[in-house]
């Protein structure tokens, strides 16, 4: 049984690299039946703002990641934080160091010239002397001065860090207020995580971490530090790449599953099985099977699994998705026949609405090119009797293959080819010539509505 957590800083919109790492976690609960919890990780009140928590949990709910219990601010959570930072100054494993700016600074300009790494060199670690006055100390960490702090990543493997690369860090600043990697170790430790999914820019916060966890005696959870998503060229990813707000690629007409779909499959696989529907993501997804390296954006893959989802999802789903994008058609009598119609070459929602719009609003211009390649002399009555043809059998005209039965021998008759007769029709209901099959536009607009549109047409004389 898994507990696992994501824990967003509330400074920005939720992007892909962190719904990835949240779906990942989200799989891995609900898998073995344990817990899934949502912390928002809001200490650093300057750079926090509301819009960015209230962004998180509706990506959450638009893609359906739902987590157990209440969300945890750790804004609300300092008297917990201080009462362990008490802990360690009482247990002699932390201890407040009375260093100024200045010499912090000097130290460090020192280490730099003798081309050493900044740290601190644990001058206050065991003070007993008067504390200098005028200065609010901050509190360190006792971190170990020797050995290794290991650890088993399940992605990367047996991670090893020498103690000299974590110094005593600070774990509460002067003004009181506890630092990043100690509320992060406390919290997951009270929370009881049991595998903690993050990106792997969190990697060198995770001795640190650890540090924490022996001070305490805390049990250390398994780490499991998942590669980047690079652009396609192997280069950080950037806003024009993708790297939006999560609820961008809602507006761009994605499907929520396409999208999750997409992300489970950037950075871990299943043989070569790239359609994963959630049943089976909750099946298959195992951390331990993470990809080691980073993983490359690529938007046609995303486009192909959208088209996909749109092609396999209920036609009353899609209806209810295209009411966001002022798409009504639920109370449309031709809503499944539009819908099967358009979405078999839609690749994003947006795409789907643009191709309804084309065949059910009626056209206000006619394309001049088309207008001028397709519609001649004889255009118009060889219409006139097409419309009577329409009329003649209207109470038979439901489908488009009843169009096409009655269709196919009056171009015979006339000895038309096909573009002759298709073409001006198609501009006379649609305004252009990009449209699906003409039996299926009659079909969807019915005998009156396509009568009507055709006499528009030739009244106007399509616009010449
Ligand atoms: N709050 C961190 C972030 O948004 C994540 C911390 C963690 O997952 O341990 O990047």
């Amino acid at each position: 049984m898994a507990i696992t957590r994501f824990a967003p800083s509330p400074t920005g919109y939720l992007h892909i690299g962190g719904l990835r790492t949240a779906l990942y976690s989200f799989l891995w609960a609900r898998r073995t039946q344990g817990e899934f919890r949502l912390r928002i990780e809001d200490t650093d009140t300057q750079r926090n703002n509301e819009e960015a928590m209230k962004a998180i949990i509706e990506a959450f709910e638009w893609v359906g990641l739902n987590y157990d219990n209440e969300v945890e601010y750790q804004s609300q959570r300092l008297e917990i934080y201080k009462k362990y930072i008490q802990q360690l100054l009482d247990e002699g494993n932390a201890y407040y160091c009375y260093m100024s700016k200045e010499e912090l600074d000097a130290l460090r300009e020192e280490q730099m010239a003798n081309k050493q790494t900044p740290r601190y060199d644990g001058r206050y670690r065991d003070f007993t002397g008067t504390p200098p006055e005028g200065v609010e100390p901050v509190v360190r960490i006792k971190a170990p001065k020797e050995g290794v702090i290991s650890f088993v990543d399940g992605v990367k493997g047996a991670m090893n860090f020498n103690a000299t690369e974590v110094d005593d860090f600070v774990i509460a600043r002067s003004n009181g207020m506890p630092t990043y990697n100690f509320v992060v170790a406390i919290d997951d430790a009270l929370m009881k995580m049991t595998d903690v999914i993050r990106g792997d820019d969190h990697l060198t916060n995770t001795p640190k971490q650890i540090v924490i966890y022996k001070a305490l005696g805390f049990d250390v959870p398994k780490f499991y530090h998942v590669p980047m998503i690079n652009n396609p060229q192997g280069k950080k990813l950037s806003k024009r790449d993708g790297a939006m707000d999560v609820m961008e690629y809602k507006r761009q007409g994605y499907l929520a599953e396409a999208l999750l779909n997409f992300l489970v499959r950037l950075g871990w696989s299943n043989g070569d099985q790239e359609i994963f529907s959630m049943d089976e993501m909750l099946e298959l997804f195992d951390p331990n099977n993470i990809n080691k390296s980073a993983s490359a954006y690529n938007e046609e893959k995303l486009l192909w699994l959208n088209a996909h989802y749109i092609k396999n999802v209920s036609n009353e789903r899609l209806a209810n998705e295209l009411e966001f994008f002022d798409c009504h058609l639920s109370g449309h009598d031709k809503k499944e026949m539009i819908l099967d119609l358009c979405k078999e070459r839609a690749q994003t929602l947006l795409e789907l609405k643009a191709s309804i719009d084309n065949i059910l609003s009626t056209p206000t211009s006619y394309e001049n090119k088309g207008v001028k390649k397709f519609v001649k002399e004889e255009t118009a009555s060889m219409l006139e009797s097409y419309v009577a043809l329409l009329e003649a059998n209207k109470t038979s005209l439901h489908l488009a293959c009843d169009y096409e039965a009655i269709t196919k021998p009056f171009i015979e008759e006339k000895g038309l080819k096909f573009p002759q007769l298709f073409q001006p029709i198609r501009i006379a209901l649609t305004g252009g010539t990009q449209a699906p099959s003409v039996y299926d536009i009659l079909a969807v607009l019915g005998c009156d509505e396509s009568v009507q549109r055709i006499h528009a047409a030739l009244a106007q004389n399509f616009g010449k």
